[in-house]
């Protein structure tokens, strides 16, 4: 399945985010996960990739389960840290005889480990890898966009002319950091295609789970937590898991009517590899028409 097949096809696409189970209670209830997730419909299924080859060997049996034993349509991803040009076309090349037709290619971090070493020819940055993979496979290659600027990013403005720089070198659509304001993928939109960024660029909607993971991967991915959200969450008992989960499902309801009411080409869940949130949200968007 060639993701921009999709997007040319249908609006909105909906896409929906995995990572390889880590442990063992996790994999027993994975293909459940999937299949309840797969009962909303989604139009693909994605894998990701541990940075520094840690989950190489998960991302691959995950993306097997989902895509040969369940038969749904999925992305693979490959994250280029630390990886050799060997390891890189390792990866792919098992991904190509699987079948798999679309790679969403991103650089990826430093792993934790202080005792890390990566491969002293890995890839810096992820335009190097999309201009890597370009020039020896045929895959669909995405890439990632990041509303608010990524981390690092000296501006935003440097931050585009970087997606840039990785559509001009082979991606052919972008799927956004998660945002909890509207407005910042709105305006981010804007700025790309002045920037000559002609591409999907697909939002990614990260529903509250609990709120102290969304505190911590909004440190970690520079998603900002709104006045506005910060309100609901002050005003719900953290402790009370229903409560917050509600929550979560409520904004990311109303975010996704605003999304939907401006003709985005997809939404993209980041599922968490928990399956009740997205499904509730989607079983709520359906009835107003958006989807
Ligand atoms: C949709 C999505 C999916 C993700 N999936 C995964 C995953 O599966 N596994 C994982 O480990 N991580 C994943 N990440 C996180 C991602 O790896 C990190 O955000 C990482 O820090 C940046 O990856 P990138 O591909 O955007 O990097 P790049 O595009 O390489 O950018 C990294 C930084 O370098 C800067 N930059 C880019 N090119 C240049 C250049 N030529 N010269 C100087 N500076 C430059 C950019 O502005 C940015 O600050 C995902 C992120 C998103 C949004």
């Amino acid at each position: 399945m060639r993701v921009t097949e999709l997007y040319e096809k249908k609006k909105p696409v909906i896409s929906m985010e995995f990572f390889p189970p880590r442990t063992e209670k996790a994999e027993a209830s994975f293909g459940g996960v999937v299949d309840t997730l797969a009962e909303s419909n989604p139009d693909y299924m994605a894998v990701t990739f541990g940075a520094g080859g840690s989950t190489r060997d998960g991302s691959y049996q995950t993306v097997k389960q989902i895509m040969i034993d369940k038969n749904l349509p999925t992305v693979a991803y490959i994250a280029g840290f630390g990886l050799g040009p060997d390891e890189i076309i390792e990866v792919l090349d098992k991904y190509k005889a699987l079948g798999v037709e679309t790679i969403f290619v991103i650089r990826g971090d430093r792993p934790r480990d202080a005792d890390f070493k990566g491969h002293p020819e890995s890839l810096p940055y992820a335009s190097d890898m999309i201009e890597f993979i370009k020039k020896r496979y045929d895959f669909t290659l995405g890439c990632a966009g990041y509303p608010e600027g990524h981390i690092e990013a000296p501006s935003l403005e440097k931050d585009i002319e970087y997606l840039k720089l990785k559509v001009d070198k082979g991606a052919e659509y972008v799927v956004t950091q998660y945002f909890y304001d509207n407005a910042y993928y709105f305006d981010y939109v804007g700025k790309c295609r002045a920037a000559g960024v002609d591409v999907p660029i697909v939002p990614g909607v990260m529903p509250v789970y609990t709120i102290k993971l969304t505190r911590m991967l909004s440190d970690v991915c520079g998603s900002t937590i709104t006045d506005a959200l910060r309100e609901k969450i002050e005003a719900v008992d953290p402790d009370d898991k229903g409560a917050v989960l509600n929550l979560g499902i409520d904004f990311a309801v109303d975010q996704c009517k605003g999304l939907l009411e401006t003709g985005v080409p997809g939404l993209h869940f980041y599922t968490m590899d928990r399956a009740k949130s997205t499904t509730e949200i989607i079983r709520r968007l359906r009835p107003d028409g958006l989807l």
